[in-house]
């Protein structure tokens, strides 16, 4: 196979160079990087996206250094697609505006140039130097980056990336890999190791912990020991990350086709209590059964090109504390409807405290839990107006995913809202006749036993 030659290659070729030198995890710049030539690997101009491409050899023609970086190098050399290319230069973020006509600067921590081609979007980072190589500018007292613009050389901006794996450079001009930080042996050995001291790392940047997670999830990939043990040791310094970056970094975690392993590690490294503590705190075995069906399906939906709605996935991920909380209000005088309404409020007001949800996203998600009442009241003519309902499907996938995790008392429910969708506008008529009848007559039967245990 093409990927295992070249790893046959590069590895021997490695062997020959070997210095003695350790170059992993040196954490310092001034090393001399492992290059592989164009003829040692297998990676493909073929395989890029071509807007990529177009940025690389735009700012070639210009004279800057240009190479494609992160993902997209990581993922054509394990042989999957990338989700986005990334691109790194030593042209500045205004220079490079000067170059494309389709280019728009954003960030204010991270200042980076976004090339628009339609949809796809590539983007370009200037060389970056580590922060404490600006004099401790630009970082709260805590250790954490909140400016990260310090340019650098490329040697500076491959010690100041996340992960190894993340930090190998495909250079433009020869096609050659660069590789600082000893990406290509992890990539061999299937492992996430963060560059540097791994407490420093996570204290500049929390947010690597869940990233982390990402990838060992995403590449099945094992995090790397000091690493592993440092998240453990760490996990309170997520609480300090601002609630909006969070909604962002929870749904890569979950809407790329790696969410079921995504919450098993998260759930492993106690995670999910600094993400979702609510659901951490109610995950009962049902809770935990719905919510990895609920990623199943989320997962296979991705394979199968299907969108996924972000307010259905958090409504999943929170529906144990919503179902608590309902139970609990159940025991007070209020309508079914109430108690949902009540709940879903009370848990997304709490929620948002943790996660900034965009109100976009939180308005379908109580919608999805409140038409939960809904579809089990069933009276009169109701069922007919809930059918056309913009979140009717929703809800009643979120139905039957209680249902399938063990809820009780819900099959006879799910089967009539099965079937309703599938007949014409006359039987639908009867099935709610039916419903409502079927209520009356229990209704009459037991206000008869009660006249006649009165009279009795
Ligand atoms: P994917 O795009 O598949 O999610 P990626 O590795 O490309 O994975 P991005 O979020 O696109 O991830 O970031 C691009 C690159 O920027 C990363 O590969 C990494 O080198 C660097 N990077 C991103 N976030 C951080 C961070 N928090 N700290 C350090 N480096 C980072
Ligand atoms: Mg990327």
């Amino acid at each position: 196979m093409k990927l295992s030659t070249f790893w046959q290659r590069v590895t021997r070729k490695r062997k020959n160079r070997k210095t003695g030198r350790d170059v992993i995890n040196r954490g310092t710049a001034n090393s001399a990087p492992n290059i592989i030539n164009r003829n040692e690997h297998a990676l493909s101009r073929k395989e890029m996206s071509e807007h990529a491409l177009k940025v690389l050899y735009r700012l070639k023609k210009a004279r800057y250094e240009s190479f494609l970086v992160g993902g997209g190098v990581r993922d054509l050399l394990l042989g999957l697609h990338p989700k986005d290319f990334d691109v790194a230069t030593n042209a500045t973020p205004e220079q490079v505006r000067k170059l494309f006509g389709n280019c728009r600067l954003i960030g204010r921590r991270f200042r980076l140039a976004h090339v628009h081609f339609g949809r796809e979007i590539i983007e370009v980072a200037t060389f970056r130097a580590s922060h404490d190589q600006a004099g401790g500018e630009g970082v709260t007292r805590d250790g954490m980056i909140v400016r990260d613009n310090v340019y650098g050389t490329l040697e500076d901006d491959a010690w100041r990336r996340d992960f190894t794996v993340n930090a190998l450079y495909y250079n433009i001009y020869d096609f050659s890999i660069v590789d600082y930080t000893g990406g290509l042996n992890d990539i061999e050995n299937k492992v996430i190791r963060i560059i540097g001291d791994a407490t420093e790392r996570l204290q500049e940047d929390p947010v690597r912990m869940l990233r982390a997670v990402r990838f060992a999830a995403k590449l099945n990939f094992k995090i790397e020991e000091s690493l592993s043990a440092s998240i453990k040791k760490n996990i309170h310094l997520l609480d300090g990350v601002p609630v909006a970056r969070l909604f962002e970094e929870v749904l890569k975690l979950f809407l790329h086709g790696h969410a079921l392993a995504s919450y098993e590690l998260l759930k492993e490294y106690d995670l999910l209590k600094h993400l979702f503590a609510q659901t951490a705190e109610h995950l009962d075995e049902a809770g935990d059964k719905f919510i990895t069906q609920a990623l199943i399906n989320t997962d296979l939906r991705i394979k199968q090109k299907k969108p996924i709605a972000p307010a259905f996935l958090y409504a999943a991920l929170l529906w144990p504390a919503v179902r608590y909380q309902t139970k609990k209000l159940k025991q007070e005088d209020l309508s079914l409807l109430q108690v949902y309404q009540i709940a879903g409020q009370d848990v997304l007001e709490k929620q948002l405290k943790q996660i900034l949800i965009p109100k976009r996203f939180g308005i379908p998600m109580r919608e999805i839990w409140t038409m939960q009442a809904r579809l089990a009241s069933r009276k009169g003519k109701r069922p007919l107006k809930l059918l056309p309902h913009p979140r009717f499907r929703a809800s009643y996938d979120f139905l039957l995913l209680r249902e399938q995790s063990g809820e009780t008392q819900l099959k006879e429910l799910c089967d009539w809202w099965t079937t309703i969708q599938t007949v014409d506008e006359e039987q639908q008529l009867i099935m709610c006749k039916n419903v409502s009848s079927g209520k009356k007559k229990n209704k009459r039967k037991k206000t008869f036993k009660n006249n006649k245990s009165k009279t009795s």
